[in-house]
C-alpha cells in the first residue's frame, strides 16, 4: 500500500501474467514470498479507509485481476464504513467479461493496459494465450460501462471513465497501430488513451538473450512514430508522457513498501500532457 495526498495505491502480490520485462517483478512473480503478505478482506477495507484519511484522492488497485472477488467485497465493506473516493481498477486487461460485469457500479475508473495486438507476442513475452483477444473483449466491456467520456472534478482529478494505457515497446512488439485502429474503430476516436514512453529493460528482458528485442529503451524515432500515429488515425483524447523523462520516473523499488514509486506522475493532473 502506498500514498499520501495523491493516488492511494494498493498493490496486489503476484499477477496473472508473467511479463519478461515486468518492472514490478519484485512483487509480481515471487508467489511464495507474496503469500506472507496475505491480508483479510476486513484489513483490506481498513487499508482503503486509512488511505482516504491520509488525504488520497482515489484508491488505485494495481494488478487486481486474480483478487477481484476479494477486492469487490472489501470495497463494499469500506463503503459501508464511509469510503467515498473513486476506485481505480489498474489492470493488464487479461480479465474475464463476467467478472467485470460484477464490478459494474463498484469501479469508477478503469485503467487497463492494451499490451499487444498479436497473440504470439502475448505468449512469448507475457506467457498467456490469446492476450489480445481477451484483453479487447475486456476493454469493450469496460467501455460499455463507462463510455468514452472522462469525468473530472473541479480540481481536475479524474472521477470516472476508461483510460487505456499503451506502452510503446521497442521493435514495435506491441503492434501499436493495430491496437489504435481497433480502439478507434470499435470504441470511437474519443476514447481516452495514455501513450507511454517509460519502457526500460528489466527482469528477464535485461538478462536473457531470448528476449533481446526487448533489451533496450525505445528510441526517440520509435516514440516519434508512435506519437505521429495518434494524428494519423485521428485519436482525440488522452495523455502522453515526455520521452526524455519517462524512463526515470517509473522505476519502482518495492522494498520501500510505503513509497515504491519515487516520482510517479499522476494522469489525473497531467493536463500539460493532454493529446
Ligand atoms: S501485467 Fe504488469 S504486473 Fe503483471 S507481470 Fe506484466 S508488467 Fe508485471
Amino acid at each position: 500500500m502506498s500514498g499520501t495526498h495523491g493516488a492511494g495505491n494498493i498493490f496486489f502480490g503476484n499477477c496473472n501474467l508473467r511479463c519478461v520485462y515486468c518492472q514490478n517483478y519484485q512483487i509480481s512473480q515471487t508467489w511464495k514470498e507474496q503469500r506472507r503478505n496475505e491480508v483479510s478482506i476486513e484489513r483490506l477495507a481498513g487499508m482503503m479507509l486509512e488511505l482516504q484519511e491520509r488525504g488520497c484522492h482515489n484508491i488505485g488497485f494495481v494488478s487486481p485481476t486474480h483478487f477481484a472477488p476479494q477486492m469487490a467485497r472489501a470495497i463494499l465493506l469500506a463503503t459501508e464504513q464511509g469510503l467515498d473516493i473513486p476506485i481505480v481498477y489498474n489492470t493488464n486487461a487479461y480479465d474475464s467479461v463476467e467478472v467485470l460485469q460484477l464490478l459494474e457500479g463498484l469501479v469508477d475508473v478503469y485503467l487497463p493496459d492494451l499490451k499487444y495486438a498479436d497473440a504470439e507476442a502475448g505468449f512469448k513475452f507475457s506467457k498467456v494465450r490469446d492476450y489480445s483477444h481477451f484483453a479487447r473483449l475486456a476493454i469493450k466491456e469496460m467501455h460499455r460501462q463507462m463510455g468514452s467520456e472522462l469525468v473530472f472534478d473541479n480540481a481536475d482529478l479524474l472521477q470516472r471513465g476508461l483510460l487505456i494505457r499503451l506502452l510503446v515497446l521497442p521493435n514495435d512488439i506491441a503492434n501499436l497501430e493495430s491496437n489504435l485502429r481497433w480502439i478507434r474503430d470499435e470504441l470511437g476516436p474519443k476514447t481516452a488513451i495514455s501513450l507511454m514512453a517509460q519502457y526500460y529493460a528489466t527482469n528477464k528482458a535485461a538478462t536473457d538473450d531470448r528476449y533481446i528485442l526487448l533489451s533496450r529503451r525505445i528510441s526517440e524515432r520509435e516514440w516519434f512514430e508512435a506519437v505521429s500515429l495518434l494524428d494519423e488515425l485521428g485519436m482525440e483524447e488522452g495523455f502522453m508522457q515526455e520521452y526524455e523523462s519517462a524512463s526515470h520516473y517509473y522505476r519502482p523499488d518495492f522494498t520501500d513498501k510505503e513509497r515504491p514509486f519515487k516520482d510517479i506522475r499522476d494522469f489525473a493532473k497531467a493536463k500539460d500532457n493532454r493529446i
